[in-house]
């Protein structure tokens, strides 16, 4: 199964397929520079060339690059809206340079007075961030909670932004606590079915190319977006070994972005992962 976390690239990108393999990931998450800031050191060709070889040999595949919180797509702000842009565009140049499969990104947010509006922005902001750029890495799109104005918890909403910009290689991000925060039930079978059947009526399942796989500290629609470990939040136990084992969703890579509070965590939820993937599928 492809079940991996976001790792931290202190100390250089080569360092994180280590801390990756030592928790047993076969697929990864990775910033490519600190998320809280737009000062961007080019990656050095012998760290890529390092990263690529060691992520070779461990056999950890896809990648997925998160970018920075800073981007937003949906800013009313001229400014920030064209930096973001920019951004995002060099978000995928460094992702291609280091062989990464593709880029998941949040939308932004805006004024909740001008979801119309902002809607646009977004998709006008991703074909100004893919023209003409040649890269072989492929840009997803994150669903969020809907916390304070955030685009995209609906999923409707990621299709309408999709079909605007007329990308047929854009694919999307399914985040299970922000699919809780924004009113899709992942706790039985039925609700699981049910958020499929959304997804399919809306942007269609074969967009789906990454799971996160985060239980959540907060209630069904409440538009919180604060993750909990794998069992411990209010998605619960039951429902992650309904998600890893229901043959829609587990041939696809899951990323796990819970808590780090201590060095033991990742370790301690890929534990609890792995022992709610059926024994009899492996
Ligand atoms: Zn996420
Ligand atoms: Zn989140």
């Amino acid at each position: 199964m492809l079940i991996g976390f976001h790792t931290s690239i202190a100390g250089g990108l080569p360092l994180a397929v280590k801390r990756a393999v030592e928790v047993g990931c076969t697929t990864m998450q990775i910033f490519s520079h600190s998320p809280r800031s737009w000062k961007l050191d080019d990656i050095p060709r012998e760290q890529a060339e390092a990263f690529i070889k060691a992520r070779a040999e461990a056999g950890i595949s896809p990648l997925f690059v998160h970018t920075s919180y800073l981007i937003n797509l949906a800013s009313a702000d001229d400014a920030l809206y064209m930096r973001s842009i920019d951004a995002l565009r060099t978000e995928m140049q460094r992702a291609d340079q280091i062989g990464a499969e593709y880029v998941v990104t949040h939308l932004g947010s805006a004024s909740s007075s001008e979801p119309d509006r902002a809607r646009e922005r977004v998709a006008d902001a991703l074909v100004r961030t893919l023209d003409g750029l040649n890269v072989k890495t492929d840009l997803l799109l994150e669903n969020t909670a809907g916390e304070r104005g955030d685009v995209g918890h609906r999923f409707d909403d990621i299709a309408w932004i999709i079909e605007r910009t007329g990308i047929s290689s854009l694919g999307v991000t399914v985040d299970t606590c922000h699919s809780f925060g924004a009113g899709y039930d992942f706790r039985t079978r039925k609700g699981i079915d049910a958020t499929i059947k959304a997804i399919e009526g809306s942007f269609g399942f074969e967009r789906v190319k990454l799971i996160h796989l985060n239980d959540s500290k907060h209630p069904l629609g409440s538009n919180r977006d604060r993750h909990e470990n794998i069992g411990e939040g209010l998605l619960g136990l039951p429902a992650f070994r309904l998600i890893l084992n229901h043959h829609k969703l587990r041939d696809l890579p899951f990323i796990i972005e819970t808590p780090k509070a201590s060095p033991e965590d990742d370790a301690r939820n890929m534990a609890v992962v792995r022992r709610l993937v059926n024994k009899t599928r492996e």
